[in-house]
């Protein structure tokens, strides 16, 4: 909820208070708006983004037909609650958590559903302009209003960029002038504004008025009159021809499509993504275009990002499984420090798959000690003793610690010590490796005919941990 509102608060100033030049930005940044600037700003904004409005409602249609829809369909994986519950990972225990909520949460969640959710449902209800649930990377700043300013990019990058229609007419927000839905002929990703791309909304949806006289809302507890009890959804299947750069998000440049998370690959496996652009003759990967902007304009300083998303499931991208919000710095000096980063994460990756291997192996290796009789009999067989959950427990524990240490050593990282960094990284990686194979084999252990095997292939992994580090 918290990266979301902020994404929301963002994207209405860098349209309505768009910054000149990177000047005029450092000022933003410094000084907040007067009164008269603000008034003046939001003047000609007065009709845009009501939630409520009665002919053209913010990123909604009115008049959609159909059954009436519970709210918290809108809200997937939104309230922070989850991080403080045992089930960190499951977004509602029950499904009408969210029945009756105040406009400021329903409009949070209205724009995260259409910009950074799954389709409302089936293929008659496209996605966003980025696809299903993609990666969010936003700059952290010390207070709410820096936090905002540090991510408006400003009309000089825009212009250097020529990513998105100047053309008044081309970027008007969805509610006003909606998705070209004629089957033939798609609506241009270059002729899509940056107001209207956005708050591009993909799918046709009216939100529904309580009419109780006071409410307590489901996500905030705010006591409020005004509030919503659900919404009506329309399937709306159009076309789209082309990639629309959303600044908020890092990119496969020769894909054209936004990273996801996946359930087996931690944040930090992928953190060049995120801060680094790269690109070879088969890959190449791009920043959010805040952060490509935050190089140039403040060069030379630390960095600090919130990156959030849904886990998409492998089987079915459609479908969100978790989400993840997580905050990663590095110290000055980090623009060119690509090698170095990936430097560290390599060695990570590869203790894990050596990990991965030697606890396969001896879950499978046939001889003494007969271990794989364990997992290959099939009365022992229930979810718990499968040669993939051994695997998985023991690269989950190695994964876990290696998490902590990977974001202490990038947030005091020396970039001109890296080899001390490098050669203390080893011994906390192999320290972490030795750990997990120890914990899962625990169990294990305490049959005397299973342990030369175990010594054996504790052997193993010390010999590959030491070829991994020479
Ligand atoms: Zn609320």
């Amino acid at each position: 909820m918290e990266l979301a509102a902020l994404q929301l608060a963002v994207c209405l100033v860098q349209v309505v208070f768009i910054p000149h030049d990177s000047k005029k930005l450092k000022q933003r940044m410094e000084k907040p708006l007067t009164e008269d600037e603000y008034e003046t700003g939001i003047a000609k904004f007065a009709d845009m983004f009501v939630l409520d409005h009665l002919e053209q409602p913010f990123m909604q249609t009115r008049g959609v037909k159909g059954k009436e829809v519970s709210l918290q369909k809108f809200f997937i994986g939104l309230p922070e609650k989850a991080s403080t519950s045992p089930f960190a990972h499951a977004f509602f225990n029950e499904v009408d958590e969210v029945e009756k909520a105040c406009p400021s949460c329903v409009a949070i969640a209205l724009f995260q559903q259409a910009t950074n959710g799954v389709s409302l449902g089936g293929r008659f209800f496209t996605v966003g302009l980025k696809g299903a649930s993609p990666v969010t990377t936003l700059i952290v700043h010390q207070n709410l209003r820096q936090r905002i300013w540090v991510n408006l990019l400003s009309e000089g990058f825009l212009a250097e960029k020529e990513l998105y229609s100047t053309k008044p007419e081309e970027n008007i927000p969805t509610w006003k002038i909606p998705i070209r839905i004629k089957k033939k002929t798609a609506e241009s990703a270059h002729k899509i504004g940056l107001l209207r791309g956005l708050f591009w909304q993909p799918a046709r949806v009216e939100l529904r008025k309580g009419s109780d006289s006071e409410i307590v809302c489901d996500v905030c507890g705010v006591e409020t009159a005004e509030h919503f009890v659900g919404f009506c959804q329309e399937p709306l299947p159009y076309k789209r021809d082309g990639f629309w750069r959303h600044p908020h998000s890092p990119v496969d440049v020769v894909q054209k499509s936004y990273f996801k998370f996946w359930s087996q690959v931690p944040t930090w496996a992928n953190l060049s993504q995120f801060f680094w652009e790269k690109k070879s003759s088969d890959e190449g990967q791009a920043p959010a275009l805040v952060i490509t902007q935050y190089n140039k304009v403040w060069h030379d300083k630390p960095i600090t990002i919130s990156i959030g998303g849904y886990i998409s499931s492998r089987e079915n991208t459609e479908k969100i499984e978790a989400r993840r919000h997580e905050m990663y710095s590095l110290p000055a000096g980090w623009e060119n420090k690509l090698d170095n980063a990936e430097r560290l994460i390599k060695l990570a990756i590869e203790v894990k798959a050596l990990l991965r291997g030697i606890i396969y192996g001896l879950a499978t290796d046939k001889g003494p000690g007969d271990l794989p009789a364990l997992f290959r009999k099939p009365k022992n067989f229930n979810k718990s003793n499968t040669v993939e959950s051994l695997t998985n427990r023991a690269s989950e524990l190695y994964m876990q610690s290696v998490e902590t240490v990977v974001h202490e050593i990038l947030r005091t990282i020396k970039w001109n010590e890296m080899e001390t960094v490098i050669q203390d990284f080893k011994k906390r990686i192999e320290n972490f490796a030795i750990e997990a194979f120890t914990t899962t084999m625990e169990p294990y252990n305490r049959n005397e005919k299973f342990i030369p095997k175990i010594i054996l292939k504790q052997n193993e992994l010390h010999h590959g941990l030491k070829q991994i580090f020479q």
